[in-house]
């Protein structure tokens, strides 16, 4: 499969890029080409400015790829976690680019639509199930961030019960615990334990899957007061995870987790023999062209 595939050749960090559906035929789309081989061409949408660029990624999931398409191509990694792996799959990119539609769905769970931290809990409670020496259970640590929800799940419908929760609290203007928010962090952790029957080795894993915050940069402009100092603190998170991913991209000697909890807290799922997956979310519409050509310059500088 595709993801084994690749992790042979390079690294222990994949990029797959995906692109959201544009909704209005009117608004002038910045998506060129998209190839099988995980090519991207993106084109500046001002005329006389830098015209083509050119990106490769592991993989990109086109504005058609529907969330089973994605979550088979994620799949053998989730799958992994069974084996003692520890993983981290994050969803990176600016607020509407699709980030919580990969992880997590279109608010209230349509079925259909699942994400992928609902699909990849049903796999490991369905493998856990018919692996009797694996316990699947869900972290103990009480972990408080001010910048991330750590949500514990004990079961698929756990996930979709957030969701809903995402929904009720969007109604009623709370963030308190709120997927849909762009302005926080949601880290969502899945521990396994067991010991495997055959060659009696104790399996100690974890799966972090994380929806970030958004990654435009915050107009101080447009807050002010505790909501600047709250933007600024998830931005400044956001960096150093950048920045972690970044040295492990460049396999630096040092690699900066102490900056930051969030960094802390996925310290265990990003370097050494853990595998890290990002998602680099793009609005191929032609405003976000800016913030689109960042995600793109990251994405590509650590795949
Ligand atoms: P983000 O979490 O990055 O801010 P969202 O996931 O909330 O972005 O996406 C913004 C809007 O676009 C939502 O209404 C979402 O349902 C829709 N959307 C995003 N990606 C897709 C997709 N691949 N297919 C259909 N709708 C999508
Ligand atoms: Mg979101």
């Amino acid at each position: 499969n595709l993801f084994n595939m690749v992790q042979d050749l390079k690294g222990n960090i994949r990029v797959y890029c995906r692109i959201k559906p544009t909704f209005n035929p009117e608004v002038q789309n910045v998506v060129d080409f998209i190839g099988k081989d995980g090519s991207l061409v993106v084109v500046d949408p001002k005329p006389l400015k830098d015209g083509k660029k050119m990106f490769q990624f592991n993989h990109v999931f086109g504005p058609t790829a529907t969330q089973d398409e994605v979550f088979r191509d994620t799949q053998p990694l989730v799958r992994s976690v069974m084996d003692g792996y520890n993983v981290c799959i994050f969803a990176y990119g600016q607020t509407g680019s699709g980030k919580t539609h990969t992880m997590y769905g279109p608010p209230g769970g349509l079925a259909k639509e699942l994400g992928i931290c609902y699909l990849a809990l049903n796999d490991l409670f369905e493998l856990s199930d018919q692996r009797k020496d694996i316990t699947n259970c869900v972290s103990n640590d009480s972990l408080a961030l001010p910048d991330a929800t750590l949500r514990r799940v004990k079961s698929a419908e756990d996930v979709i019960n957030l969701m809903k929760l995402g929904e009720v609290n969007r109604a009623v203007g709370s963030t308190a615990i709120n997927i849909t928010s762009s302005r926080s962090h949601s880290v969502l952790s899945v521990h396994v334990h067991g010991e495997d029957a055959s060659s009696g080795s104790v399996i100690h894993s974890c799966l972090h899957l994380v929806d970030l915050a958004g990654s435009e940069r915050v107009d101080k402009s447009e807050v002010t007061g505790d909501g600047l100092r709250e933007a600024q603190h998830i931005n400044k998170s956001l960096s150093c995870l950048v920045d972690v991913i970044t040295a492990l991209a460049q396999k630096n000697s040092h690699i900066p987790y102490r900056n930051s909890k969030l960094t802390l807290l996925l310290q265990n799922s990003l370097g050494g023999n853990a595998k890290t997956l990002m998602f680099a979310h793009v609005n191929p519409e032609g405003d976000s062209f800016g913030e689109t050509m960042s995600t793109l310059k990251f994405a590509q500088r650590v795949s």
